[in-house]
């Protein structure tokens, strides 16, 4: 008993004290000659009817033992104890838990402080979507009312307008289709996890066979080779996961290098809790600089006029697959290709 780590005391059935090791002594800060043979409550008047006094006695009145945490406030302590009843009286060992109790109390503060945050947050956020969404979808009438009246200048004035003039407008035409373009995929990023129709199995293979019939005529023009691996049937919203095959496929042929055949492989791997795709290419590929900046909304790395696009594909992937609780990302070098990846839960 000298030699555990633990204080350790004992009592007879009349309460006296029997036993008192040397880390009963550290703990509680009387020696073991101060308190041998008497009588526990006199020595501690304080714990009388506190918890240490109620579940002494239950473990006796009882005959179970008993394992508690408390704080003693004399010595504002938080102590573990384990008491253990006999015929001859009751076994108690203890340590002193203060300084977990006080890393337990921060941790949770921390955790309250987190959660309020998070709840502010989510506030924010979907208030941000709110506001993209309403504002994308109020500003489809006016910019429909600038491209209407600019056709309607070029046709009715044909004659009065030079060819300075019909250029000018041409242009003011060419930005107002593009602010369409870019209101409709903020208006669809917006949009990303509220439309929730049913979830559904999902035959991937069904969804590429849809893609390679849909972007039939490019594939053949560039000659691009496409493999794609058996794929999995999964159980999901059908059009956002269309959709995330749809824009990473799009690119890969999009982003194709010149100089070679392109070749696109689709692939996936069976994880313990979810589904890992692939898509591969041997495009243009992408600097390191930039792997994480393409998801972010309105990124491109081209100028319009070298490939068409606004910059939205991968941020609404990115949410798309955040969304269901999977991960998206890249691994490219620019001139050599880009893979990229991302994980659907198989749940
Ligand atoms: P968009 O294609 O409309 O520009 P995306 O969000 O789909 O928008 O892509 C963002 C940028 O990431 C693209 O502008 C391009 O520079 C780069 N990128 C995407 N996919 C590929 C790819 N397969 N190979 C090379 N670059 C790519």
């Amino acid at each position: 008993m000298e030699s555990i780590s633990d204080a350790f005391i004992a009592v007879d059935n009349n309460w006296i004290i029997t036993y008192w090791n040397k880390e009963a002594e550290v703990i509680l800060g009387k020696t073991r000659t101060d308190v041998i043979n008497r009588n526990l409550w006199e020595v501690f008047e304080d714990a009388v009817d506190t918890i240490f006094y109620y579940n002494y006695h239950k473990a006796i009145r009882e005959g179970v033992s008993i394992h508690f945490e408390a704080k003693y406030d004399t010595l504002d302590m938080w102590v573990e104890i384990s008491a253990y009843p006999s015929t001859g009286g009751l076994s108690v060992y203890f340590k002193n838990v203060t300084d977990r109790k006080r890393i337990e109390h921060q941790v949770q503060q921390m955790y309250n402080e987190l959660a309020a945050q998070t709840k502010k947050l989510a506030a924010s956020n979907a208030e941000l979507e709110q506001f993209a969404y309403v504002a994308s979808h109020d500003l489809q009438e006016p910019l429909r009312m600038v491209s209407s009246f600019l056709t309607l200048l070029e046709k009715n004035y044909k004659v009065q307008l030079d060819d300075r003039a019909k250029q000018y407008i041409h242009f003011a035409v060419d930005g107002a289709e593009r602010m369409r373009q870019i209101i409709l995929d903020l208006l669809e990023y917006s949009r990303v996890g509220k439309l929730k129709n049913k979830k559904e199995a999902v035959d991937l293979n069904d969804i590429m066979q849809e893609l390679l019939l849909l972007y039939r005529t490019q594939i053949e023009e560039i000659k691009a080779d496409i493999s794609i691996q058996s794929l999995p049937k999964i159980y999901a919203y059908k059009a956002p996961v269309r959709q995330v095959f749809h824009n990473i496929f799009s690119n890969a042929i999009k982003y194709h290098n010149k100089a070679v055949k392109p070749s696109i492989g689709i692939e996936v791997k069976e994880e313990e809790t979810h589904w890992l795709f692939s898509i591969k290419d041997n495009g243009i590929g992408i600097k390191a600089d930039y792997h994480e900046k393409i998801f972010v909304i309105f990124q491109r790395l081209h100028a319009r006029n070298e490939y068409p696009g606004t910059g939205m594909g991968l941020a609404i992937c990115k949410k798309i697959i955040e969304n269901m609780g999977g991960k998206i990302w890249v691994t490219a070098e620019e001139g050599q290709g880009s893979t990229f990846y991302f994980t659907i839960d198989k749940n």
